[in-house]
């Protein structure tokens, strides 16, 4: 087996083989595209286009492809063969064009009604700030996507714009603060992303998960997660197996997958890449979720993304870890040994408690989701509510400016462990907190409300924009100041005595703090269709127009999409149930009374003094929940019929599909679940929680 800094990054066109295969001035010149922002120059995109072809092709590709985010939610990949005809053959060709420009047809990805799909050009733009790779034969260059008339129609460039943005705003307060060396901050994220691996035999059984990622139908194993006993557990051979694999196949791509474990649920793993970039921690994460599916087909298993794959046991979430630093070197959310003075870190510390508190039903909503909606205030994720945890000793230095108190930091204690062969350590000054949804943990944010098949690009093009928004606003009031240092001191007061109230360090699963949370007017915004009540708000589309992130139009036209892809989700799952309940439940279950009638028909023909009491009650008892079951399942229908009326706006659409097709979901999921406690498994038509959780 080769060694990993061997293969690290094999598979990537990275810095070390562009300085390989680059003159030295085109070299320079990308670097300064890549590093700088400026614009690149097309001599300079042919050269490296050729040397990008010479390698891919040594790697065995015969094609390229534009890689792109869609507003779909997954990414998108169109195949072009370098061929060029030459004489009566062909020869191999790569255009400084064709790296800059593709032009796949736009009309079929969602645009939320921006544009209709007559027009149907659609651009793709090299991003040189991430690297191409090669995969299965393809080279693949990441792109942003836009329409002909230069609507924005990605999840990507509005991240590249947002760091941007919050580079430049940073570097202005930096500048007021005398840190005039910096020229650049950037935006960095390490993504934790939570799946399921179940077995693909058995997932072929499930229509359910199929078509919509979760069962629709499952009663609870005999076995959950009570017992705490898969948590951090030892690992299965054959995930073990997966989980190699899966390393191998991510640092050949460059990415730098550290963490592996098992997480909660029974079946339910966790990976954790160390952090980069923003705009490549978001590829990366969306590469990760692929080849997590593509390697589990090889071992026979089937990787879940879903948010809530299992009614019962704990769904998957995508913790983001989220700090700023700068170019040279510095975590800007790093609080430092004293805090109390380290007047650079209270500044981007109330920007972004600031933040927080303005734009929590944003924060809210880009986490919004159909899947989502499952976790989000269950008690095994954050709740609905945003709020944010400080821990106990940045807590109380937020007390002691804000009441005007000495306040000395303790520093790290050292951990005695009390056993003389164990070391003892720092301790850290914060604990963790895993209900909070943003919590600090020690020099980074950590957004935790994140469903798992997230694309992580709007949440963090949110935070960075009204993160950069609140330092904008900042500079306009310090920058005039004489005394800086008294200036920031008590903007910093102003700005948390204000926004005190998004702080919470205690427990977010209490019914307590649903209370409290609303005695403090923070808002508990429970599912997709209320998040998105507040999106078309003045303030919000203003934060991103003002900040030229996206246009009214652009802005207006995602939160359509996101509430026209909700409604469809909802949509299909409601059919699927409804082919679930009529086509095998329905029937195994009639079989099933069936049998039971035959067998006490028979038992009574051999004689009266048979007992034939279990036989009649299952009868009674199935029979009975059959009526209501074909009932509910009418009923369902009907609802799904009567969505049409609620059409024409499309957020009273989405309402209608949570409180009228989604209640009669529950409604018909709670009978069909009852009878399959009741229905031998013989008959049962699908395999059972049991099978599915822990068949691996
Ligand atoms: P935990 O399970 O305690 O949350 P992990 O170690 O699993 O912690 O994950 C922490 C994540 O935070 C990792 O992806 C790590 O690389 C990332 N991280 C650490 N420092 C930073 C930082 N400055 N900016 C962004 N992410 C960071
Ligand atoms: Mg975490």
């Amino acid at each position: 087996m080769s060694k990993v800094p061997e293969i690290f990054g094999s598979m990537v066109f990275n810095d070390q083989k562009m300085q390989e295969r680059l003159p030295k001035s085109t070299y320079k010149a990308l670097k300064k595209t890549i590093q700088d922002g400026e614009p690149l120059d097309l001599s300079v995109a042919n050269v490296v286009a050729t040397a990008m072809k010479d390698w891919a092709i040594e790697m065995g590709c015969t094609h390229y492809t534009h890689w792109f985010q869609p507003m779909t939610g997954v990414t998108a990949e169109k195949h072009d063969s370098f061929i060029q005809p030459n004489g009566d053959g062909v020869i191999m060709e790569f255009s400084g064009k064709e790296l800059i420009k593709g032009e796949p047809d736009a009309s079929s990805f969602p645009s939320g009604g921006i544009r209709a799909t007559f027009e149907a050009r659609g651009y793709t733009t090299w991003d040189p700030t991430s690297p191409a790779f090669v995969r299965d034969g393809s080279l693949y260059i990441p792109t942003a996507f836009c329409s002909y008339t230069g609507e924005v129609l990605d999840k990507k460039t509005p991240l590249l714009r947002s760091m941007e943005k919050i580079s430049s705003e940073a570097v202005r307060i930096l500048h007021l603060l005398g840190k005039t060396d910096v020229t650049r901050v950037i935006t960095t994220v390490g993504p934790e992303q939570e799946y399921f691996l179940i077995d693909k035999d058995l997932y072929e059984q499930r229509e359910d998960l199929k078509l919509t990622g979760r069962t629709l139908f499952g009663a609870k194993a005999p076995k959950g997660q009570e017992l705490d006993d898969h948590y951090f557990g030892a690992i299965k051979t054959r995930v073990a197996a997966y989980m190699k694999d899966l390393d191998d196949e991510l640092w050949k791509l460059g990415i730098l997958a550290k963490t592996k474990h098992n997480e909660v649920a029974p079946s339910q793993h966790e990976l954790a890449p160390i952090f980069t970039t923003s705009n490549i921690a978001n590829d990366h994460n969306e590469l990760t979720m692929e080849i997590m599916k593509k390697i589990a087909e090889k071992h026979g298993l089937v990787c879940l993304l879903h948010e809530k794959p299992f009614a019962g046991v704990n769904g998957s979430g995508k913790h983001n870890n989220w700090s700023l630093s700068t170019n040279t070197g510095e975590n800007l959310l790093s609080p430092g040994k004293h805090p109390e003075n380290n007047l650079v870190f209270q500044l981007f510390l109330a920007a972004v408690v600031k933040a927080v508190d303005e734009y929590q039903d944003l924060l809210r909503a880009t986490v919004a989701s159909a899947g989502n909606d499952h976790r989000l205030g269950a008690h095994e994720a954050p709740p609905a509510i945003i709020s944010m945890y400080l821990g106990d000793d940045l807590g109380a230095m937020v007390d002691s400016i804000i009441n005007g108190e000495e306040y000395v930091s303790h520093g790290k204690e050292r951990m005695q462990t009390g056993v003389d062969v164990l070391a003892d350590f720092k301790k850290d000054t914060s604990d963790r907190n895993r209900t909070s949804p943003f919590a600090f943990t020690g020099n980074k944010f950590e957004f935790r409300a994140l469903g798992s098949a997230l694309n992580i690009g709007c949440p963090n093009y949110m935070l960075n924009t009204m993160v950069a928004e609140e330092l904008s606003q900042f500079y306009v009031e310090l920058k005039d100041e004489e005394n800086i240092e008294k200036a920031v001191k008590s903007l910093v007061k102003n700005v948390l005595t204000e926004h005190q109230r998004i702080i919470f360090n205690g427990d977010n699963y209490t019914d307590e703090w649903v209370e409290e949370a609303k005695r403090r007017g923070l808002l508990n915004l429970k599912s997709l269709p209320e998040a998105f009540s507040r999106f078309m708000d003045r303030k919000n589309v203003e934060l991103f127009v003002k900040n030229k992130i996206v246009t009214e139009a652009e802005y207006r036209a995602r939160y359509e999409i996101e509430l026209e892809t909700y409604c469809k989700q909802i949509n299909i799952e409601a059919l699927t149930m409804i082919d679930m309940a009529k086509k095998k439940i329905t029937p195994a279950v009639t079989a099933f009374v069936r049998e039971m009638t035959d067998a006490a028909l028979a038992k009574k023909a051999l004689s009266a003094d048979i007992p034939t009491s279990v036989e009649e009650e299952l009868v009674m008892s199935l029979s009975n929940r059959l009526v209501c079951f074909v009932k509910k399942t009418a009923e369902l229908e009907e609802a799904v019929m009567g969505a049409s009326e609620h059409k024409a706006d499309c957020l009273e659409y989405a309402m209608y599909f949570r409180e009228v097709v989604f209640a009669k979901m529950q409604e018909l999921r709670a009978v069909g679940d009852s009878m399959e406690t009741e229905t031998a498994s013989d008959f049962w038509p699908y395999p059972s929680y049991y099978d599915l959780l822990f068949g691996v």
